[in-house]
């Protein structure tokens, strides 16, 4: 028995399912989830001893890898006066200038929580308290976090465990969530024709990539956010993971910002906090302020603008200039045309959905455009492809519906690990 098997068996004695978060123990790919030790650069150990090239990155905060030098030393300094105070530091105040200067003219307020579930619940909030309104329109099979306004048809881990609607989330709550299927403008409009007057946000991912990664058909978001402002609603971008990774201002980056248009609410998360537990609300100031104490929309948390997570994220987005960008981009090109020529090689039907440096790979053999579309990969191949692919020493989402997410940390010695182990998950699928 291996010390990860041991540590799970004990694990299902005191935690349910024996982790923090279900995919984490391997739910739809089966096996036991390996016990990590510890994480540099972008290598993952097991407690067996067992050596992994990283392409989950913590789903998707160690864009700059593991326990990189300049934000373990900002979180010792910053823990080195304590781990919490419960009132503002200028840490925290740094976090949210730099935001607020990256996200150029689009973020003018930022409002620290701990997580992107949390940030998404405040955004719904506040565009629900703003406007007077009570739907929230959402897309099937795009993850917002696990408040129950946003367990309606969801992506990532509920997805995989096919419990997209969760016991324990009221009727009335649920009924104030309109779900529609991802990229269908004409049934967004239809919706808006027909309830528009009730409705107080759209919320949607930057880019989709909690059915695995869907590429937005183009102009979506920006269609989205006129048919929005047309009612009177809100668009809120979610940007908890793509939001500083799939470019120096996410997917509003690669879009808004390209072609002159903003959402009126962001949502941000994973690398934003460096690893720690850090996520934020952002837009104009006319509408966070309408946030407590100066508004009276209601918001709080003891931890929320923790100072070491604060730290970790400050020194995340530090390293993360245009270069390390443009090398990330660089990495994640070659990983894909690697698991690309892989499949090819062995004959595994499959669709590369890329957009910039985040992609995922479906053994699928119609292109993927939605949740429908992305329920019809080969998840039996996928399990296979996974578990060969792990033992051969790549870390990969265990799930079909995830993202695969790179480091900057990865060099030429990996991608040949990379392509050793894709090769043999692409014969186990065959
Ligand atoms: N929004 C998106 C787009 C996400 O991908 C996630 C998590 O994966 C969340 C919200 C929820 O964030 P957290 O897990 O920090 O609560």
């Amino acid at each position: 028995m291996s010390r990860s098997d041991e540590l799970f068996a004990r694990a299902l004695e005191a935690m349910p399912g024996g982790v923090s978060s279900p995919v984490r123990a391997y739910p739809s790919v089966g096996g036991t989830p390996r016990f990590v030790r510890e994480a540099h650069g972008s290598h993952i150990t097991d407690v067996d001893g067992r050596r992994y090239v990283d392409l989950v990155c913590s789903w998707g905060p160690m864009i700059a890898g593991h326990a990189h030098p300049a934000v373990v030393e900002a979180v010792q300094q910053a823990v080195a006066g304590s781990t919490s105070f419960g009132a503002p530091c200028e840490v925290e105040l740094r976090l949210a200038e730099a935001v607020v200067a990256r996200m150029a003219g689009a973020v003018e307020r930022v409002r620290f929580t701990c997580s992107g579930t949390e940030a998404v619940m405040t955004a719904a909030r506040l565009a629900r308290g703003v406007t007077g309104r009570p739907l929230i329109v959402k897309f099937i099979g795009c993850y917002h976090g696990h408040a129950d306004s946003f367990l309606v048809a969801a992506g990532s881990g509920v997805a995989s465990l096919g419990l997209p609607d969760s016991p324990g989330v009221p009727q009335a709550i649920a009924s104030d969530t309109v779900a529609l299927p991802y990229g269908r403008l004409d049934l967004v409009a239809e919706l808006f024709a027909t309830r528009g007057e009730q409705i107080a946000a759209i919320v949607t991912e930057g880019v989709p990539a909690n059915m695995g990664v869907i590429v937005p058909p183009p102009d979506f978001n920006r269609r989205l956010a006129e048919i929005a402002h047309a009612h009177g609603a809100l668009l809120v971008q979610d940007e908890v993971l793509t939001g500083f990774r799939v470019s120096a201002t996410g997917a509003w980056g690669l879009t808004g910002q390209r072609d002159g248009w903003t959402p009126d609410l962001f949502t941000f998360g994973k690398v934003i906090g460096g690893g720690m537990p850090l996520a934020a609300v952002a837009g104009r100031a006319e509408l966070l302020d309408q946030l407590a104490p100066l508004g009276s929309i209601y918001q709080a948390g003891t931890l929320s603008g923790n100072p070491a997570a604060c730290a970790a994220g400050l020194a995340t987005l530090g390293l993360m200039d245009s270069d390390a960008y443009a090398r990330l981009d660089s990495i994640a090109e070659q990983v894909a045309g690697i698991v690309d020529r892989a499949l090819d090689a062995v004959g595994v039907a499959h669709r590369l959905n890329k957009v910039s440096n985040l992609f995922s790979v479906f053994l699928a053999d119609e292109p993927v455009v939605d949740f429908a579309s992305a329920s019809r990969q080969d998840r039996a191949a996928f399990s296979r492809f996974f578990h060969a692919a792990l033992d051969a020493g790549l870390w990969l989402a265990p799930s079909g519906f995830e993202a695969w997410f790179c480091s900057t940390a990865i060099d030429d010695d990996d991608l040949e690990v990379i392509e050793k182990a894709v090769a043999a998950g692409a014969r186990a699928a065959a």
